[in-house]
């Protein structure tokens, strides 16, 4: 199986890909996981990359179009893969036809398109907390944890990721108008397009996500 996953910031593009990754055996490459491990790292691309994310602006294109292209070139791959915020535009939709025609004409087999309404994406965006020893997730209000400020599952200490402040989702929220939801019209015609609600609970999302990729 080989599928893209796009749709606004805090739709549940990650939590759901990653279960519906492990599901059907494929690996969940996020471009937004792997530009954090650069920054992380602290080299010079770190730290361009750092500045695009921390402004809620997408980093150029040639560094994504390049991580994944070495990302789904890796052995683990061939099972296929569930590619996660990428392409998050309609030139980044052109470079990976271009990567999957260099590996032979593999073709996407879904594209699945989630979406929610703003002040939901908002709400979820805001109150999201993460663990920085594991990553695991929690939300002040929907799921916090046990205790204030410490992960339930490891005890490692949560946070909130710079670009998840109100002022940054405003632009996070306004790039994916105008980059993004063009893809949509980029998509509309393949045969594996599907959209998807995202706006409701965490089962209830994963079912219609299941019965879109799966039927
Ligand atoms: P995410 O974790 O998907 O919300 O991504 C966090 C940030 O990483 C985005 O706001 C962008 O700054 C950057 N990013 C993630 N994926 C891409 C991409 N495909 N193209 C450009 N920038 C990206």
């Amino acid at each position: 199986m080989h599928m893209v996953m796009f749709g606004p910031p805090g739709v549940g593009k990650g939590t759901q890909g990653k279960r519906l990754a492990s599901e059907l055996g494929v690996i969940h490459a996020a471009t937004g996981d792997m530009l954090r491990a650069a920054v992380g790292s602290g080299s010079e691309l770190g730290k361009e990359v750092r500045e695009c994310i921390e402004a809620g602006q997408l980093v150029p294109d040639e560094v994504v179009d390049g991580l994944i292209e070495e990302r789904i070139g890796r052995e683990d791959a061939e099972q296929g893969f569930l590619l996660d915020g990428f392409p998050r535009n309609v030139a980044q939709a052109k470079a990976l036809d271009e990567i999957l025609a260099r590996r032979g004409g593999v073709g996407l087999d879904s594209v699945i398109f989630m979406q929610a309404e703003d002040a939901k994406l908002v709400e979820r965006l805001s109150g999201r907390l993460l663990c920085r020893a594991c990553g695991f997730g929690f939300h002040r209000h929907y799921s916090p944890p046990r205790d204030e400020g410490r992960c339930d599952r490891c005890g490692g200490e949560l946070y909130q990721r710079g670009d998840d402040y109100e002022n940054v989702i405003v632009s996070r929220l306004e790039v994916y108008r105008k980059q993004t939801e063009p893809l949509r019209t980029y998509y509309a015609d393949h045969p594996g397009f599907r959209e998807i609600d995202g706006g409701g609970g965490i089962d209830e999302v994963y079912q219609n996500l299941q019965k879109a990729v799966l039927n």
